[in-house]
């Protein structure tokens, strides 16, 4: 908290970005949060408000992570970067005693087990959400539980064509969450003839998964399940980033509450932790 202030403190990484520059300008319309840096590897050494538009005026980009959490002490730290730069992000902010919370998509097993036990040595919690959408997490957990009742899966995630990893976070995530839930996974049918490769899509936990990638989609998900006779579609749609918001600062909120490292939204949302 902000000494004094009662405010959280909060810092974003990846202020610059499409995801970032929104994250700053909802931060800074919290009464409960104050914005204490900005980072990003673009503009560094500006006001973001000249790049971006958004921001404290007199606030000026960080170029490192450190260097921002040494000044500003943030209590959380919200990153919207890439892959590649992610993990360390978020150890930085542990082993300075900030909390992560983390929307970069595209970190491995290995670097979420890393980024756990970094938690769990400097007790530290942290949260990584591949989808702050509170409809996109409603949709995992209905298709969770219709997973337990129709036998076969097949995922369809559509997204924007400058999206560096495939398949989606979200997608993974579901199908990890369908892979758990339906405990054995049902046969995938079988396809004799593969006339062009990777026409079937790329598995996961037991389920095919599709990524399309196109100009003028944003993010979308269409869980199909098949069972004797019937289909059930369960369809999410992002249609702008203001989505992602709410869920964003619930974390921002939440996140200091948790213990270790918490993936996904589920247990701020469904168990009121
Ligand atoms: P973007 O390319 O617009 O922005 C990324 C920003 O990060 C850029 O400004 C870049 O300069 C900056 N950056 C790169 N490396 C950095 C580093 N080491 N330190 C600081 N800044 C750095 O991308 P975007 O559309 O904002 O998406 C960012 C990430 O968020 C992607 O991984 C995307 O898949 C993910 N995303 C997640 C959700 C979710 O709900 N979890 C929603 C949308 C996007």
């Amino acid at each position: 908290m902000a000494e004094g202030s009662g405010k959280i403190r909060v810092a974003v990484s990846g202020a610059a970005g499409r995801m970032g520059r929104m994250v700053v300008e909802t931060v800074v319309a919290q009464a409960d949060m104050m914005l204490v840096a900005t980072i990003d590897r673009v503009g560094t050494g500006e006001p973001l408000a000249d790049v971006a538009g958004v921001g404290v005026p007199t606030m000026k980009i960080d170029s490192g992570i450190e260097n921002a959490l040494d000044r500003e002490r943030p209590d959380v730290v919200v990153d919207f970067t890439v892959p590649a730069s992610a993990k360390a992000n978020a150890l930085a902010c542990i082993e300075r005693g900030a909390s992560p919370v983390v929307g970069t998509t595209g970190l491995s097993a290995m670097d979420l087990e890393e980024i756990s036990r970094a938690c769990e040595r400097q007790s530290v919690p942290a949260m990584v959400v591949p989808n702050f959408a509170v409809g996109a997490v409603l949709m995992m957990r209905f298709a969770e539980e219709a997973a337990k009742w129709l036998p076969q899966v097949e995922i369809i995630e559509m997204h924007h064509d400058k999206k560096a990893d495939s398949p989606s976070g979200t997608a993974m995530l579901t199908a990890e969450k369908i892979g758990n839930a339906r405990g054995e996974s049902a046969a995938i049918p079988r396809t004799e003839t593969f006339k062009v490769q990777g026409v079937r899509g790329g598995i996961h936990a037991g389920v095919p998964i599709h990524s399309v990638r196109l100009q003028g989609l944003l993010a979308h998900q269409i869980v199909m399940l098949g069972g004797p006779g019937e289909v059930l579609s369960i369809r999410h749609d992002s249609m702008d980033r203001g989505s992602f918001m709410a869920g964003v600062m619930l974390a921002v909120r939440r996140v200091r509450h948790l213990k270790g490292l918490t993936i996904g939204l589920d247990s701020v949302l469904f168990e009121g932790a």
